[in-house]
């Protein structure tokens, strides 16, 4: 087993501090990533065989898949999904070779926060293990684990699954790796969903990592294939709305009433309804193709909230439907036409850091809120709950 299973941990995040740029690393670690998705695919999970690698190609080759899909699909995307999957089967796949190679000396000897101890059992309680709560935080947020199958006292959580099991040792094993290899996925997926519509995706990068997002784009389309038929793009669901856009929805006083319309949600449910890949230069008409869509659902929302400001913004400042028109891409204009795309450019929501600065008023974070670096996120990782009956 690989010295390094998580590829988060302080010793992996060294080795993609000290890495080389992207362009200088050897094509061994671009094949090692694209491995990864392949023995995904493979639904009679080959043996590990090659992805036994050991340290930096091993974590390196994570970090450009995690790139690759955080930089260019949202969280809320089948390729995100992918990654995490992977990563949450590779990691399982390893710790059980493990564990079946070491039998009873098998011992969690991680060096990262997730620390297991073994607790011994007295007159009222059979043996079990016990793990630090925080440590637990990810999955009990999205909700892979229920804290109502759990003692938690004095900062740990106790486990009491255990108890009525005659191999206990086995499957407190088992229970540990199942654990720890979906936290180490979870945290995969906030760190992608957290990179889309950051700047650091520049066209040098993307070039680069284009052959491993090509083969994420079309493995995820056969790997879930019933989820993509159901579409990425959906109906809105306002009640999964982050707070700022839900408060935008029930209008604004005059400070932030342009910037929260005209900027924030006009950007935000143009994003949401259409789902779009991260691209160059993206145009509205790529990812909408009936205009209905702009016209029924999208600016019927945007003329609401508008409505609802104090004043209200468009009776007030006519003008300024010109700019919800621009910053749909669709030029300076009144005429709100899905043909316009591309007469300007389609702007990405801000992220919650400038939304903060530009009108702190309308931040107003939740728990999911520290999760999430852009309002789009917070709305696609509630939408993935949703779906997946959370
Ligand atoms: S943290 Fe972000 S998503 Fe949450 S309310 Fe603030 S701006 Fe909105």
């Amino acid at each position: 087993m690989p010295e390094i299973i998580n590829p988060f941990s302080k010793k992996a995040k060294q080795i993609v501090k000290k890495a080389p740029p992207i362009h200088e690393l050897p094509e061994e670690v671009f094949k090692l990533a694209i491995a990864k998705v392949l023995w995904k695919k493979d639904e009679k999970r080959p043996p590990l065989g090659i992805l036994q690698k050991e340290g930096r190609a091993d974590v390196l080759s994570y970090h450009l898949l995690f790139l690759s899909a955080g930089l260019n699909f949202s969280g809320y995307s089948n390729e995100v999904r992918l990654v995490k999957d992977a990563l949450y089967e590779i990691t399982k796949g390893r710790l059980s070779e493990a564990y079946k190679a070491e039998g009873e000396n098998f011992r969690w000897r991680f060096e990262d926060k997730f620390r297991a101890e073994e607790v011994p059992g007295n007159g009222f309680q059979k043996p079990g293990y016990r793990v630090p709560w925080k440590s637990l935080l990810p999955l009990i947020e999205s909700r892979e684990l229920r804290l109502g199958d759990w003692d938690v006292s004095g900062g740990y959580v106790y486990s009491n699954r255990v108890q009525a099991r005659k191999d206990r040792r086995l499957d407190l094993q088992r229970d540990l790796i199942e654990i720890y290899s979906r936290l180490v996925a979870c945290e995969a997926a906030d760190f992608m969903s957290g990179l889309f519509g950051s700047e650091q995706a520049s066209s040098d990068v993307s070039s680069y990592l284009k052959p491993i997002v090509d083969v994420l784009r079309e493995v995820s389309e056969e790997s879930y294939k019933a989820a993509f038929a159901s579409g990425k793009s959906q109906k809105f669901a306002p009640e999964n709305f982050p707070p700022c856009i839900q408060g935008v929805l029930r209008g604004v006083s005059s400070g932030s009433r342009n910037y929260a319309i005209s900027v924030l949600l006009t950007s935000f449910l143009s994003y949401a309804r259409a789902a779009p890949e991260k691209v160059d230069n993206p145009r509205l008409v790529d990812f909408i193709k009936d205009p209905a869509v702009l016209s029924d659902e999208i600016m019927p929302l945007i003329y609401r909230a508008a409505e609802m400001c104090n004043p209200p913004l468009f009776e007030d400042q006519p003008l300024e439907k010109m700019n919800v028109s621009y910053h749909l891409g669709l030029g300076l204009t009144e005429d709100v036409k899905l043909e316009n795309s591309g007469a300007s450019k389609w702007y990405f929501p801000p992220n919650c850091e400038k939304v903060r600065r530009e009108a702190p008023g309308l931040c107003k974070p939740d728990a999911l809120c520290e999760r999430i670096k852009n309002p789009l996120n917070y709305y696609f990782i509630k939408m993935k709950d949703a779906d997946e009956g959370k």
